[in-house]
């Protein structure tokens, strides 16, 4: 099978690029954040204390976490339930990257990754994509822009959602979760040697598309 592995720190677009990609490919998109996302509503619900890795670790034995693909769009399971419309909130962004570091969340999840990538070709994204999950994928790119300029996008994003956000927190935010997923001891965000890196500070969404389009190697 084919695969697309994409990283970057949080904001830089990667969700929209990524399954920009897999459209004019006619592939899926499996965006991994979304599994520790789901991980995170599991812990907020069972009230467990997440800065203790006991409690995470004994709530990791009692959940189940699937990913489908429903009318090409993914929907991720938690025991059951689809828990995809509670995913994408400011609580999530921050409780995730504090339990993505535990390296019990992410054996729990990796196999469920590769299993997918296994039976179709599959566009991935997250942060240890190119590093740790597909590693001997052809196709890595490293998706990066500065704080200020994703902190913009992610601003303007909420306020044309009818949010009610303010960029300071916005920014605070994205340069503690970079912190979190680039200090962490396990599968740290970084760029590979192998991955194609694209600055896409004063890109257009479509210019980074059709940049990794332009790199992507299908044989
Ligand atoms: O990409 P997204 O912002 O949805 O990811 C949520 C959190 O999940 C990130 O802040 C990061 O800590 C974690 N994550 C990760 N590895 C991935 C994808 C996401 O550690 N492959």
């Amino acid at each position: 099978m084919l695969s697309v592995a994409i990283d970057g720190p949080a904001g830089v677009g990667k969700s929209t690029v990524s399954k920009l990609v897999a459209n004019k490919l006619g592939w899926h998109c499996l965006d991994t954040g979304a599994l520790y996302r789901a991980i995170a509503v599991a812990c907020l619900r069972a009230k467990i204390d997440i800065k203790n890795i006991e409690e995470v670790k004994a709530l990791l034995n009692k959940i189940v976490i699937e990913v489908k693909f429903e009318n090409g769009i993914q929907h991720t399971y938690l025991n059951g339930e689809d828990v995809t419309k509670f995913l994408r909130t400011e609580e999530m962004d921050m409780l995730s990257s504090v339990t993505s570091a535990y390296k019990e969340v992410r054996n729990s999840i990796i196999d469920l990754q590769r299993n997918l990538a296994k039976q179709e070709n599959l566009v991935v994204e997250g942060r240890d994509i190119t590093s740790n999950v597909l590693k001997e994928s052809k196709n890595k790119f490293y998706l990066d822009a500065t704080a200020e300029e994703r902190a913009k996008r992610r601003y303007k994003e909420r306020i044309d959602r009818g949010e009610k956000v303010n960029y300071n927190d916005i920014l605070e935010d994205l340069i503690q979760r970079d912190k979190n997923d680039m200090t962490r001891k396990v599968a740290p965000l970084v760029c590979t040697k192998d991955s194609i890196k694209i600055d896409t500070t004063s890109l257009t969404i479509n210019e980074v598309v059709e940049e990794i389009l332009k790199n992507v190697k299908l044989n």
